[in-house]
């Protein structure tokens, strides 16, 4: 049998335990890689790159480089550049390409959900009906934020932003989820919260702070996933599992 080379692209919860599942694997090597961008990342088992190819054409060069023989895009639903480079760099290189995503969460009866497209939409929807918020976007994308002079901000991020945006009232908080109902609503509650800003991350480690809004009535305003290129998608890390087996050996 070949040995096979799959290349994760990776960052995330999913990834991490695809990473574990391969590395048991007879005749695979397993490549997981991430951007960079967390100082103190979880590290998954293997082999690890960090920082970037250098857009497309570095995706193809490593890919030539290290014979990877099948890539799967593990990122994060709101990674959306990776997502169009793995698709074009994959096509480019002829070689197999899947995505590992989380389902989106879905709005319950009793949610008062607003969903927006963009930050920009997030802030607007800000402008009424909002006093004090739980803003758990990263620290990357603060900036539409910190205009709203009137209103209140918990920043709740793994790393403390820097530069930290110009918010007049603000407070920061350093968390890494998960994160649990209890614990959220206690937060809420302290804070006397009256909207969430997120993004429609999926999962488990960060949905808590819904059911917590749900329970207390109080408003969320949810960012929907940007577009992904159409690919072979699956939703679960054993169906990861049995596609790379199956990629690695196709005539079996
Ligand atoms: P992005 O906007 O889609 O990608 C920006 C650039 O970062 C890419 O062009 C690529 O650089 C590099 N990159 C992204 N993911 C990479 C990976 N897994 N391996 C190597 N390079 C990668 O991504 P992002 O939203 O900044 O997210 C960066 C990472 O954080 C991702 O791995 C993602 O899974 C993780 N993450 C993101 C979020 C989020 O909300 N966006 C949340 C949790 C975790 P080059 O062009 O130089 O290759």
């Amino acid at each position: 049998m070949t040995k096979a080379t799959i290349l994760i692209l990776g960052g995330t919860q999913e990834a991490r335990e695809l990473a574990q599942a391969l590395a048991g694997q007879p005749e695979m090597n397993v490549i997981t890689s991430l951007a960079g961008r967390t100082a103190v990342p979880h590290l998954p088992p293997g082999r690890i790159v960090q920082g970037g190819f250098g857009g497309i054409d570095g995706l193809v060069d490593f890919i030539a480089a290290h014979h990877v023989t099948a890539l799967i895009d593990a990122t994060h639903p709101f990674a959306a550049r990776m997502g169009v480079q793995a698709g074009l760099a994959a096509d480019r290189a002829q070689i197999p390409l899947l995505r590992l995503e989380r389902p989106a969460w879905t709005r319950q009866p009793s949610d008062r959900w607003d969903e927006v497209d963009d930050w920009d939409q997030a802030a607007d929807a800000l402008k009424t009906n909002a006093a004090r918020i739980l803003l758990a976007i990263g620290r990357q994308e603060l900036a539409p934020f910190a205009v709203l002079d009137h209103l209140w901000f918990l920043i709740r991020s793994v790393e403390r932003p820097d530069p930290m945006p110009p918010f007049r009232q603000a407070e920061f908080l350093a968390a890494r989820g998960p994160f649990s109902i209890a614990d959220e609503t206690a937060l809420l509650r302290a804070h006397a919260i009256d909207t969430i800003v997120c993004k429609n991350s999926g999962g488990t480690a960060s949905a808590a702070k819904l059911v917590a809004a749900r329970e207390l009535g109080l408003r969320v305003v949810m960012r929907r996933r940007p577009a992904r290129p159409v690919t072979e998608t699956v939703t679960q890390v054993d169906q990861a599992l049995v596609w790379a087996i199956r990629v690695r050996s196709p005539a079996r």
